[in-house]
């Protein structure tokens, strides 16, 4: 029989973290074969850690790890990953957003055999802001078109995945992560599991516009080559109109005789073209960007305190 492991990201999430608990224990033993929950506290400045050490006490199923600092939800998710024990491996947030309930379908699916992961995503996104959810909308729907990488709309990271699906997804050890590109790229067979938009519990997102405009930026760079090519390609089509424009302004010369007019139009021109220059140099920084970072081959986190003895302090 398969056991099953949860991973659970949390960053100040002391109040939720019972309830959390309570639902997701229900549903697991509800299922009747082995479990973990795997707690991991991304550096949490309330009380977070001591909510997972009680739970932790209370029930030899429940196990944690808290970092050093706040390293962010990627790489919790990694450490997770790392450190999971079960044959069937789940992401779900603490703020119970990700319905414990669905647990049962999504062991049914891997069961079967037919799937290497079960994922989840929202039918709606009622409750949220309308400037976050149209904003949200179209990042999905530029990141398909301008990768091969597909993100489905309203995916979350909440997916059961098997034993070889996490070896892969492990394997992939870039430090710039981001896990919905990740999950597509390794590929293997998904099934896709809607449900509808659950509030959070407890707590507050931790999620701003600029935070989640950021996570778009990194999301594109990377997984698409795309604004590299348009730059390119831009730079290209400038060239040649400026090429019919150097044409434009001698057949002038020779056929007008005066040349040097229309300084409000050149001055319109040098600043679009200057304009143009930064943009693409801007979206060639953002890759050399990531590069820089990937070839300092920094850790991606490090673990302070664990419930577990043979857990990697460095990861
Ligand atoms: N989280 C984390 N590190 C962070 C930010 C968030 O581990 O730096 C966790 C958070 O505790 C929660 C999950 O990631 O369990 C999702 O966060 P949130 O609910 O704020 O995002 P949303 O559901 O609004 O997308
Ligand atoms: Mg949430």
């Amino acid at each position: 029989m398969q056991t099953i492991s949860i991973i659970v990201p949390a960053y100040n999430e002391e109040e939720a973290l019972p309830a959390f608990y309570r639902e997701c224990s229900r549903v697991l033993s509800s299922l009747g074969r082995g479990w973990e929950i795997l707690f991991v506290d991304d550096g949490s400045t309330d009380n977070t850690l001591d909510v997972m050490r009680s739970l932790a006490q209370d029930d030899p199923n429940v196990h944690y790890l808290s970092f050093s600092r706040n390293f962010g939800k990627e790489a919790a998710m990694f450490a997770g990953l790392r450190n999971a024990q079960g044959s069937y491996v789940a992401i779900m947030d603490a703020d119970l957003q990700d319905p414990p309930e669905l647990l049962g379908r999504m062991v049914e699916a891997l069961d079967s055999g037919e799937y290497d992961s079960v994922a989840a995503y929202r039918e709606d996104r009622a409750g949220e802001p309308i400037v976050r959810s149209a904003l949200s909308r179209s990042f999905y729907h530029w990141m398909s078109r301008m990768s091969d990488t597909e993100v489905k709309s309203g995916a979350r990271d909440y997916r059961l995945m098997t034993r070889r699906m996490v070896d892969a997804v492990l394997s992939m050890g870039e430090r710039n992560r981001f896990s919905k590109g990740i999950f597509s790229w390794v590929g293997f067979k998904t099934l896709w599991i809607p449900y509808a938009n659950v509030e959070r519990v407890a707590g507050t997102t931790k999620w701003s516009l600029s935070g989640l405009a950021r996570y778009s930026i990194d999301g594109l760079v990377n997984f698409s080559q795309a604004p590299l090519a348009v730059a390119s390609t831009g730079g290209l089509l400038l060239t040649l109109l400026s090429f019919v424009l150097v044409i434009f302004v001698i057949v002038r010369k020779l056929v007008f005789g005066d040349p040097v007019a229309g300084w409000a139009s050149t001055i319109c021109i040098i600043s679009f073209i200057g304009g143009i220059q930064l943009l693409c140099l801007g979206i060639i920084g953002q890759y050399l960007a990531k590069t820089y970072l990937e070839t300092k081959e920094r850790p991606h986190y490090f673990v302070a305190e664990s419930s577990r003895d043979d857990v990697d302090m460095i990861g």
